[in-house]
């Protein structure tokens, strides 16, 4: 295995990660909310945005020794009765005490097999609790460990944004159906959104989607509407419809901040998917740039990269797909093989570690961790766990039954295309 220091070497990189990732996550309790160090100028917090409570002294002055042995201990003491869920982008010392570890729906599907655990603690960000609210048992508790654990890009889309534009797009296509019993605009959300825009696209005839499955879902649409509006990632958008052969032009953009969305009207009466400007800021980091260096310097190297990046990285890559695709890539690559990966970096580190035989580096290897996924410390796991020994939910993620009922009719749609 090649070692991290040879490759960031190699690519002609320098160490330039945020120095506020150095930080402990428990600095910006106390700070006004932000995402932290690492998220980009333009990803804006809501003003609503939820806060962690300080954390006590006992857990932020802890060793990372004793956090360990607590978190251990606590989860013995719970035995069956508490689940832990860990996102792939979460660091190793989280990891170590997941039950489960996948992507944000692989992970509520897991929740969803253990219905006998009370609390399902799921180590990841805002929507993903929700989402596995969404999916569990009334009786069960779902726990975020940090409550500022957001999600800038699912920040991007809110659902009062979401309903003027729907609105003003009505007004422009025109509403319901057309003569041939078509919707006129299909509502399609990704995973990454918050309840509240799953179930609006559950009671608008519309769909949610994963980076797994973003092909099939808009083909579903498509049978069912002449237009998409799909949110709030614009690069998933872009990719997929691009892979399906639609055309530049067919994709204005949708700009929340801009009167009327920023493009012409035409332009989205005449549009296929109409695309909302947001973003994830880790993977909007990649460049072709970083392509070419790495395969200067490991010639022959194969370029694997999520469909959050951009349309450039995209097209210049070998491949690109979802977290569970990037890592069955890996599986599957013959030993001795070279692989430059597009996705956040703890995930390709851990990667890079279980695959000694190959040499497996991120694109960019002093990119900064996701930012918000940063947050879930082991002090905050502890402390979280520790509460549930004594009979006390902390951090409790509820989605309001009718927000819930209508989200679900969107992810069984999703489900029934692509299980
Ligand atoms: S990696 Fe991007 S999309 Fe995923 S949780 Fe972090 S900000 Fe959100």
């Amino acid at each position: 295995m090649t070692s991290v220091d040879a490759i960031i070497e190699k690519l002609g990189a320098t160490r330039t990660c945020d120095a506020g990732l150095t930080k402990a996550p428990w600095a910006f309790d106390k700070t006004k909310p932000s995402y932290g160090p690492g998220a980009s100028a333009l990803d804006l917090i809501p003003h609503n945005a939820p806060r962690q409570q300080p954390l006590p002294a006992e857990y932020t002055q802890a060793s990372d020794d004793e956090l360990q042995e607590r978190i251990i201990n606590a989860k013995r003491a719970l035995g069956n009765k508490v689940l832990i869920l860990g996102h792939f982008y979460q660091r190793d010392e989280i990891i170590v005490h997941a039950d489960y570890t996948g992507d944000s729906f692989q992970l509520s599907k897991n929740a969803a097999t253990r219905p006998e655990a009370d609390n399902i603690v799921f180590c990841g960000v805002h929507f993903m609790a929700e989402t596995a609210d969404i999916l569990s048992t009334p009786r069960q508790n779902v726990i975020l460990p940090n409550m500022s654990a957001g999600c800038s890009m699912a920040d991007m889309a809110n659902i009062d944004q979401v309903t003027d534009a729907w609105e003003q797009l009505e007004d422009i296509c025109g509403k319901g159906t057309d003569a041939d019993g078509k919707q006129q605009i299909v509502p399609v959300t990704y995973m990454n959104s918050s309840a509240a825009l799953k179930a609006f696209c559950g009671r608008h005839g519309g769909i949610v989607c994963t980076s797994s499955n973003a092909r099939p879902v808009l083909e579903w649409a498509f049978a069912r509407g002449k237009r998409v509006l799909f949110f709030p990632d614009q690069h998933l958008g872009r990719n997929t419809a691009l892979a399906m052969g639609m055309s530049l032009d067919q994709m204005p953009l949708w700009d929340p901040y801009k009167p009327a969305g920023s493009a012409a009207p035409e332009d989205y009466r005449d549009a296929k998917m109409i695309l909302w400007k947001g973003f994830c800021s880790v993977h909007q980091r990649f460049t072709v740039d970083q392509i070419d260096r790495a395969r200067k310097a490991f010639p022959g190297c194969k370029v694997i990269v999520h469909p959050e990046c951009s349309m450039d990285v995209v097209n210049a890559a070998d491949g690109t797909g979802s977290t569970a695709y990037i890592v069955k890539e890996i599986e599957n690559a013959p030993a001795g093989s070279a692989i430059a990966v597009g996705t956040e970096i703890n995930l390709v580190n851990r990667l890079a570690a279980q695959h000694p035989d190959k040499t497996v580096f991120c694109l960019d290897p002093v990119v900064c961790p996701c930012s918000t996924m940063y947050r879930i410390h082991p002090a905050y796991l502890a402390w979280a766990l520790e509460n549930l020994v004594n009979g006390k939910v902390v951090n409790k993620i509820t989605v309001d039954p009718q927000t819930a009922s209508e989200a679900k009719i969107a992810l069984e749609r999703m489900l029934e295309v692509h299980p």
